[in-house]
């Protein structure tokens, strides 16, 4: 027999988005039931914990072999970010009609958002800042939700934080547990239930099998690939039809003797807007192996005198999310053209950090840290974050209206508040 759990409202996904969300509505006292495909994991800092949460372990792809990034775990991607704490698209969202101003002041409150130290810096990073300072670049800090108390330096964020360092939407999940709210993990949502185009809850499955949450409200934040094939399954069919990810690449330069692998990624940035945004960032072992492929391999390439640049652009929405999981993403020419004048100035930096200019070189592979856009405002949903379906409700990185270009965690969390409040009153 189907269990059957009746609620006020039922969010689907507890990452950064439906962590917020459930936070911020069972406070107000209404009874929320928050639903998570993934695990509860406690193990973390570690490429073998990586592997186990990161979606596809790592290796979830675009038709195209662009991997897409993502986690399926209590807490959602926040747990593997760098911890950049940024507000982006607060224009755009005003002028659709959404004013995040005293979401976003609330949220950098919350999370304590500010730079870091010097001592949570590797020399790597602290080199390549200097050196873009020196040819006028102005990098700034980039403000962080990282306690530097806790921080050990270890350089492995991306891997998830051991050490409780680094807020993540964990921290949210449990304030709603304890306001009342029923957190059910490995219950993956399938479809809206849906009756005279009004939302009757959410059909899903968890460990015992087949289940029905029932509720007036549903609110998707399964995240930027995992929304739209939901939302395209419960019938909108106009859903995962566009995707961005903010493309990026890696460029290395081995020095004489500059570590670089111990401190936390992208401590400061260059910034130009529209263009590119380029920071200090080392891949975690294995993935620095597995792109650098035979130099690395075989002890061509150094890692711990190696220095690295991350260079990330706004791409176009050139992309697509199929009701069976299948990923169309291609790179335009136009967004080729941005990288490499990211990274460019990055070789710049790099020999005047005191890189051999010989050794520098850049990964070929093109990465999405942050696919989104896939039932973005004004297109799949309206400026109330509503769906053609009354009373269904999409609140992640996939209704951002273009790719950020910049860390959206901060933009996530600001847009869910104004959503809670929305619905609350
Ligand atoms: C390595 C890395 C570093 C990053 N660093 C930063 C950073 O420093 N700052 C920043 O601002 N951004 C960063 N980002 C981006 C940021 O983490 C994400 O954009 C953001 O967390 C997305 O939030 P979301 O709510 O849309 O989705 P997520 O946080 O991914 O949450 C979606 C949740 O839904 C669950 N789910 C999916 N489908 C279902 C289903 N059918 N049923 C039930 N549950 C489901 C998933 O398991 C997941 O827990 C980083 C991303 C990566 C990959």
């Amino acid at each position: 027999m189907k269990k059957v759990i009746e609620t006020d409202i039922a969010i689907v996904g507890s990452g950064t988005a439906g962590a917020t969300l459930a936070k911020e509505l069972s406070k107000k006292g209404r009874k929320v039931v928050l639903l998570e495909k993934g695990k509860r994991e406690t193990r973390l800092g570690g490429m073998d914990d990586a592997l186990r949460f990161y979606e596809n372990h790592g290796f979830r792809k675009s038709r195209e072999g662009i991997p897409l990034y993502g986690t399926s775990m209590v807490g959602g991607t926040s747990v593997v970010a760098s911890g950049n704490a940024v507000r982006c698209l607060q224009k755009e969202f005003l002028d659709l009609g959404i004013d995040l101003e005293n979401q976003f002041i609330e949220a950098e409150k919350e999370l304590n958002a500010r730079p870091l130290p010097d001592r949570c810096i590797s020399p790597g990073a602290k080199k390549i800042l200097e050196a873009a300072q020196a040819l006028g670049l102005e990098p700034k800090r980039i403000p962080k939700f990282i306690d530097p108390e806790k921080c050990v330096a270890c350089g492995n964020c991306v891997l998830g934080c051991k050490y409780g360092a680094k807020w993540s939407a964990v921290d949210y999940v449990d304030e709603a547990v304890k306001n009342g709210a029923l957190l059910l993990t490995q219950a993956k949502a399938i479809r809206v239930l849906v009756s005279n185009r009004k939302t009757r809850g959410i059909e899903a499955i968890g460990p015992e099998g087949l289940m029905e949450i029932i509720s007036d409200i549903v609110i998707i934040a399964a995240g930027g690939i995992q929304a739209p094939i939901i939302l395209q399954k419960s019938g909108i069919s106009n859903a995962g039809k566009k995707m961005f990810c903010d493309s990026f690449m890696t460029t290395y330069g081995v020095t004489k003797n500059i570590n670089q692998t111990k401190g936390v990624n992208a401590p400061g940035y260059i910034l130009r807007p529209d263009k590119f945004i380029t920071f200090p960032f080392v891949d975690p072992p294995v993935q620095f192996l597995l792109y650098n492929s035979w130099e690395a391999l075989f002890g061509g390439l150094p890692r711990e005198r190696t220095l690295g640049m991350m260079t990330k652009i706004a791409d176009e929405s050139i992309g697509q999310v199929d009701i069976d999981g299948k990923i169309t993403k291609t790179i335009s020419p136009k967004d080729k053209e941005k990288l490499n004048e990211g990274i460019a100035l990055v070789k710049e930096i790099f020999i005047k950090a005191g890189a051999e200019p010989k050794s520098i070189f850049t990964i070929k592979q093109i990465r999405g840290p942050h696919p989104g856009g896939t039932a973005a405002v004004g297109e799949v949903v309206n400026n109330n974050l509503e769906t053609e379906i009354k009373n269904l409700f999409v609140c992640d990185n996939s209704v951002l209206p273009k790719a950020p270009g910049l860390p959206p965690i901060l933009t996530i969390i600001a847009l869910s508040k104004w959503l809670a409040k929305k619905i609350i009153n």
